[in-house]
């Protein structure tokens, strides 16, 4: 263009869209994002040199048209106006007191944001409890890995990867499963694919033969939903073959002998009947992972979006650990994370109904008594509704009032045709996005919030790692960053909070936060980044989780007996075909921030579904061809592609676009017993070509 680069300012920040947590210059007028580059490697541990397609170039929506940039209140005839701060803050703050003097603070509910900083998601959690009186507040996390952070809790004692970015390139052999890699985490799946190319083994277990696949030394298809029966059969086959590592099992766990017990009914011939895995393939697998001194084993959403999500995860734990695949480099367990901030902000923060910040639960006492102490309230002992609970509690008349911040349930919660009911009927819902976002549709107020290049904070990536985001624009139009607007409402409303930029934040978190116990925006800037736990200013953080001890009262790895749960929907004669759904590379989630994108529209403009060319002959489809998908909760019309990459009687659908919501298929009411996720990754559906097509 015509700007001269020395008239530019550079600042380096990092990626506000997903977890693998890239670095990189942004070069700007002030006003505009010109150009990004990845920063110097010392900045950006995670990336080197490379970045994906959105974190390069999609920057479109910052000032998009669709972007808010006052606030909206509904006028006397219920239609949205413009309106000042002042004037939104105050319908807000009377909603909020509304509700709580008619039914108490536990009828509030809030839902906080993964795509804002750490900062401001322990401000969310700190204004649930101390200024809206209720536990009932959670994030998207609940929609995807709080299964993964359940499963390793219970196991390991950290709900998080155990390894570094890093231990990819130092593994001998990688074993990802349910992640769509190359699509979901590109950066690191080019770091995979390049570790690979130079000799290393991948083995690949899923239902579609997903890109990444192509560079695998073994794909395995699987049927969707029923991952514990094949790992407990991969844990069946190298005990009973003396190929687990005997030593790490003696030493540092404790429970072999119930999962020997609990594994025995999976043997080669049953896993290969329920899952379509043959004895073959088992075996392959199996001499793969202990024929390697070290193995990284990768997953995401594809492992832990079921009713029984937990459970796969402690099959999964359980076969790293018997196979002594922790605490060394080039070895552990990672689930990667989707939403940039999902690590720190939608669990190390503690915007949840159960835990405070470095998850400190809050039915104990004296966590509750350092909080009530340190907020200045009373904290309920009773831990508030996780997010799918919400949507059912509001059924029961239990939830009055929601306070949703960056998130936009009305499509990303399972039954979503229910959820946008549920939001409708929400006596007193405040919005605050970027955009009008489908969710906003049934807002009382909706407060326009600053997108990651307008602020200043941190973000957790999925390897642990606190890293500096800057600001590098200013705020568009009257938009806000989160944290001012929290402060503001709770000064509103009876509280003094005084924070003047948010290392002030960090600091008061870092305090009460054990693990987060030396973390600093000072230390975050000068060293590169940090990976928690950092007990104490002169802890350098952990690279690598386990190497001593596990984090249990005994120190030992808890291996846990996980038996074998059928998935809640199974195809039958009226629905018969089992639905997945995930993602596409150039979009992003309900695509609020991807869709304002026209360049990348051209590659990826609709929603569409994937199916074997078997199926589709059996149906009478052909490729391109239009056809209604339908569960017994909904149904959405869409292009069929017909494609080998899909297994025979699976069909995939992305989740990219609110006109064609695949969530109004999944069921709001299938939930994970232990962590509450829903089964997004199994539904009966059936497929009809559209008459006329
Ligand atoms: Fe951003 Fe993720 Fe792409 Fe890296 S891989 S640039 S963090 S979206």
């Amino acid at each position: 263009g015509d700007k001269r680069l020395e008239d530019l300012t550079v600042e380096d920040t990092t990626c506000g869209y997903c977890a693998v947590g890239c670095r990189f210059d942004v070069y700007t007028d002030g006003d505009e994002v010109l150009a990004t580059r990845p920063t110097e490697p010392e900045k950006s541990p995670v990336n080197g040199i490379s970045t994906c397609v959105k974190g390069k170039f999609t920057y479109d929506f910052v000032d998009s048209e669709g972007r808010l940039t006052t606030p909206l209140v509904r006028d006397e005839n219920g239609e949205f106006r413009e309106a000042s701060w002042d004037e939104a803050y105050e319908r807000v703050v009377e909603g909020f007191q509304d509700i709580k003097e008619e039914y108490g603070g536990s009828a509030m509910s809030m839902i906080a944001s993964s795509k804002a900083t750490n900062e401001e998601n322990y401000l969310m959690g700190k204004f649930a409890r101390q200024v809206l009186g209720t536990n009932t507040v959670d994030n998207c996390n609940r929609l995807c890995h709080s299964s993964t952070v359940a499963g390793l809790a219970r196991t390991y004692g950290y709900g998080a990867a155990s390894v570094s970015t890093e231990d990819f390139e130092q593994a001998d052999a990688i074993f990802l499963t349910g992640s769509n890699t190359t699509e979901a985490h590109p950066v690191l799946a080019t770091r995979i694919k390049q570790h690979v190319k130079d000799g290393k083994e991948l083995v690949v277990f899923d239902p579609r033969e997903v890109q990444i696949a192509e560079y695998a030394t073994q794909y395995t298809e699987v049927r969707p939903g029923f991952d514990q029966v094949w790992i407990n059969g991969l844990v069946r086959y190298i005990i009973e073959n003396d190929l687990y590592d005997e030593e790490f099992v003696e030493e540092r766990t404790r429970g072999i002998d119930q999962v020997r017990e609990a594994v025995q009914e999976f043997t080669p011939d049953y896993v290969e009947e329920v899952t379509g895995v043959t004895p073959e393939e088992l075996k392959s697998a199996a001499e793969t992972i202990t024929s390697n001194d070290r193995v990284v084993f990768g997953w995401t959403l594809g492992l832990t979006e079921h009713s029984h999500g937990t459970e796969n995860i402690m099959a999964m734990a359980n076969l790293a650990a018997i196979t002594g695949n922790l605490g060394k480099p080039g070895t552990g367990v990672s689930p990667f994370r989707g939403q940039n901030n999902v690590q720190g902000g939608g669990g190390d923060m503690g915007p949840l109904p159960d835990n405070f910040p470095g998850y400190q639960s809050i039915t104990d006492e004296e966590n509750r008594k350092k909080f009530e102490e340190a907020w200045d309230c009373e904290i309920d002992p009773e831990p508030g509704f996780y997010t799918t609970e919400m949507f059912l509690a509001a059924n029961e008349d239990e939830l009055q009032g929601m306070y949703c911040i960056g998130e936009n349930p009305s499509l990303s919660e399972p039954g979503s045709n229910h959820a946008s009911e549920v939001l409708e009927e929400m006596e007193f819902l405040v919005v605050q996005d970027l955009f009008l976002n489908d969710t906003a549709k049934y807002a009382d107020v909706v407060l326009p919030a600053c997108s990651f290049l307008e602020k200043t904070g941190t973000f957790t990536n999925t390897d642990r790692r606190v890293q500096m985001v800057k600001q590098v624009i200013d705020p568009k139009g009257d938009s806000k960053t989160d944290w001012e607007i929290l402060q503001d409402l709770a000064n509103r409303m009876g509280r003094e909070w005084d924070y003047d930029n948010t290392a002030e934040i960090m600091e008061e978190m870092r305090q009460l936060t054990p693990i987060y116990g030396g973390i600093t925006q000072e230390r975050v800037e000068e060293e590169g980044g940090l990976q928690w736990p950092c007990y104490d200013l002169d802890h350098p953080g952990t690279e690598r989780l386990y190497t001593e001890e596990f984090n249990t009262e005994d120190g030992l790895a808890h291996l846990q007996a996980v038996g074998y749960n059928e998935p809640g929907e199974l195809p039958d004669e009226d629905y018969p075909l089992s639905l997945t759904t995930g993602r596409v590379l150039y979009q992003y989630h309900t695509g609020t921030m991807t869709h304002p994108e026209e360049g990348i529209q051209g590659y990826n403009d609709r929603d569409f579904v994937e199916i074997n060319p078997e199926d589709a002959a059996d149906y009478g489809i052909e490729d391109g061809d239009l056809v209604t998908l339908e569960s017994r909760r909904g149904e959405i019309t869409v292009p069929a592609q017909v494609t080998a990459r899909i297994g025979s009687g699976t069909v995939f659908a992305p989740i990219h676009f609110a006109e064609t919501c695949v969530n109004k298929l999944t069921d709001s009411e299938r939930l994970d017993p232990h962590a509450r996720t829903p089964e997004f990754k199994v539904s009966a559906v059936r497929v009809t070509p559209v008459e006329g097509e």
